[in-house]
């Protein structure tokens, strides 16, 4: 693994905002996880949260990075991972958007988000997400010519607003649809999972900002996959999900798109 140093000049406590996995040139699938890590530099102080908001589902994606990391193994893909807490600013948005550095995340409020200066927006930008853009785009430009698809790993909570979710997994998709319904169609037979084409969120709640600008962008094909964090809060879980979607994903893309 790789990790990317900072642009000087940024409040040192950051530290890296990206991992790399780099991996062989030949690779044709390039995983990501945009909300791998809670972590929350020191300098922002916990943005006023107490344990439990910080340890929760708004923080990260719990549960998403080792599944990322087992696809990642098994597809002999590169992956690319953030190391900051997607309430510091959320890799899946860009910065234009009012979501990328949330006042509120579900049921709760993020004090340290509240009427920030433009300075201190800046100083996020320059130091979460232009790294990540940077690493990711570098790793697909390496790429050029042999990679095909990008996968996107995350993770949602079971129940959202008090309200219980079915769905186990969700295939999103932005702009290019192709991938997610090709997979959505050849779900193995006996993989008894609830799977849903942009459930539980779809592109209109603006998570298709990684697929669009480094999926679709480059020409490649792409999914977002949205996994119930329930299902893969265990070790065992989560190697029964990966060994699970890298046959799939990988079939997907040699049957479907030969
Ligand atoms: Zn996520």
């Amino acid at each position: 693994m790789t990790i990317d140093t900072l642009t000087s000049g940024i409040d040192p406590s950051f530290g890296p905002a990206v991992a790399r996995t780099p991996r062989g040139l030949e690779a044709e699938v390039i995983v990501v996880c945009e909300h791998a890590s809670n972590w929350i530099p020191p300098g922002l102080s916990d943005l006023g949260l107490d344990v439990h908001a910080k340890h929760s589902h708004i923080a990260w994606d719990p549960g998403a990075l080792s599944v990322a990391r087992l696809l990642a193994d098994t597809l002999a893909a590169p992956l690319v991972e953030g190391c900051i807490s997607r309430l510091v600013y959320d890799l899946n948005r860009p910065p234009e958007s009012p979501t990328a550095i949330p006042e509120t995340s579900e049921v709760f409020a993020v004090p340290g988000n509240r009427d920030l200066s433009d300075a201190a927006r800046a100083e996020r930008v320059a130091a979460v997400y232009e790294p990540f853009r940077t690493a990711l785009a570098e790793e697909i430009a390496s790429r050029a010519g042999k990679l095909r698809l990008l996968v996107t790993v995350h993770s949602f909570t079971p129940i959202y607003n008090g309200v219980p979710r079915d769905v186990e997994l969700g295939l999103l998709h932005g702009r290019d649809d192709r991938f997610a319904i090709e997979m959505l169609a050849r779900q193995p037979e006996g993989l008894a999972w609830d799977t849903r084409l942009n459930e539980p969120y779809s592109a209109v709640d603006g998570v298709a900002h990684t697929l669009d600008l480094h999926g679709c962008d480059n020409g490649l094909l792409n999914v977002m996959l949205e996994i119930r964090n329930d299902l893969i809060a265990t070790a065992d879980q989560q190697k029964v999900w990966a060994d699970a979607l890298a046959p799939w994903i990988k079939t997907t893309l040699e049957e479907g798109f030969a």
